[in-house]
């Protein structure tokens, strides 16, 4: 009946929920102002050549600084912004941003540092951004295709549109570069990874969170390594933040990794002054650091 109905809805919504709809509904509204008003900046943080710990590129990931609500997580936001659609918006920001920040990069420090964007499923689905958009974006900013790479999930390469295979393919015959983000989350069905040409596997930071010597999850990173190079494929590990992770994943033979134990995700500015001001290549993390 309605009333049981009305009683069971009651018990539904706790507290809690209604805090999380109240902050959902919240967050709607501001993400329609944050682009306007230029709330968003990408941070970049370094993903390195495990051996050498040389900078090989950046991870950009955006960050949301609101005027009241401060720094809002991504993984709060890129959700709601996915549902909703925004995401097509922030993500062209994104891209323009990327390649802003390449073309300024070369300019200045006469660096080329691959900066490798997230790009939502819901982007690839979307037909008011083409490709060719792109890529003439980057040709107008002089920035090579090789200078910008894009993380994808497993999930979009499940998806039986052929337009999300010709998109692929259209990057890659352009010369962008594509990693396979969040590695061994989602699906997981290998057998895509013998259809789409990957360049490199990231494998998520839940399986190197908790690395030890004789776990499951070291045989599982070791097993990924493997089948990734048997494929032609370069490895990053992601979520390093200790010693031991580093090294255990080095005698693995991962090739790259990204991490807080190497760097956060860090402004232009901060990344800049870091890395670029005594710029000699190819850029030691180590040397930098300590110079
Ligand atoms: P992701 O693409 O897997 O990015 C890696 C996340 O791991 C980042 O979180 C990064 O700050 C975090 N991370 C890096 N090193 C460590 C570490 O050593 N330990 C731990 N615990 N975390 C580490 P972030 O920046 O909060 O982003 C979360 C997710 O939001 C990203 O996961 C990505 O899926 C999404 N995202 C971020 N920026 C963008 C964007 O510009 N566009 C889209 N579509 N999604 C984005
Ligand atoms: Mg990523
Ligand atoms: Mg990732
Ligand atoms: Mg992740």
């Amino acid at each position: 009946s309605a009333k049981t109905h009305g009683r069971n809805r009651f018990n539904y919504f706790t507290p809690a929920m209604q805090n999380d709809a109240q902050k959902r509904m919240l967050l709607v509204q501001e993400l329609k102002n944050a682009i306007l008003q230029q709330q968003f900046e990408l941070y970049y943080q370094p993903i390195v050549e495990l051996g050498s710990e040389d900078i090989v590129k950046v991870e950009a990931l955006i960050r949301w600084n609101h005027p009241t609500m401060g720094f809002v997580s991504p993984a709060d936001f890129i959700p709601i912004a996915e549902e909703t659609g925004m995401i097509i918006e922030i993500g062209n920001w994104v891209f323009s941003q990327a390649v802003a920040q390449s073309a300024k990069w070369k300019q200045r420090f006469n660096v080329d540092i691959q900066i490798s964007i997230n790009k939502s499923p819901i982007q690839f689905r979307d037909d008011t951004t083409d490709v060719s958009d792109w890529l003439s974006q980057m040709a107008e900013q002089h920035v090579d295709a090789k200078n910008i790479c894009i993380e994808i999930t497993e999930g979009l390469l499940l998806e039986k549109e052929q337009n999300v295979e010709a998109k692929l393919l259209a990057y890659r015959e352009a010369g962008l570069e594509v990693s396979l983000d969040d590695f061994g989350t989602g699906y997981s069905s290998l057998s895509y990874l013998r259809k789409f040409n990957i360049d490199y596997l990231k494998i998520d930071k839940s399986f190197v969170n908790n690395l030890t010597p004789d776990s499951n999850d070291l045989s599982l990173c070791e097993a990924i390594i493997v089948m990734a190079h048997k494929l032609g494929m370069k490895v990053i590990a992601e979520g390093i933040e200790t010693e031991q992770q580093r090294n255990l994943l080095e005698f693995a033979g991962c090739d790259y990794g990204q991490g807080y134990l190497f760097s956060h995700a860090l402004c232009s500015e901060e990344f800049e002054n870091k890395y670029m001001q005594q710029y000699v290549a190819p850029m030691r993390l180590n040397e930098l650091v300590s110079g």
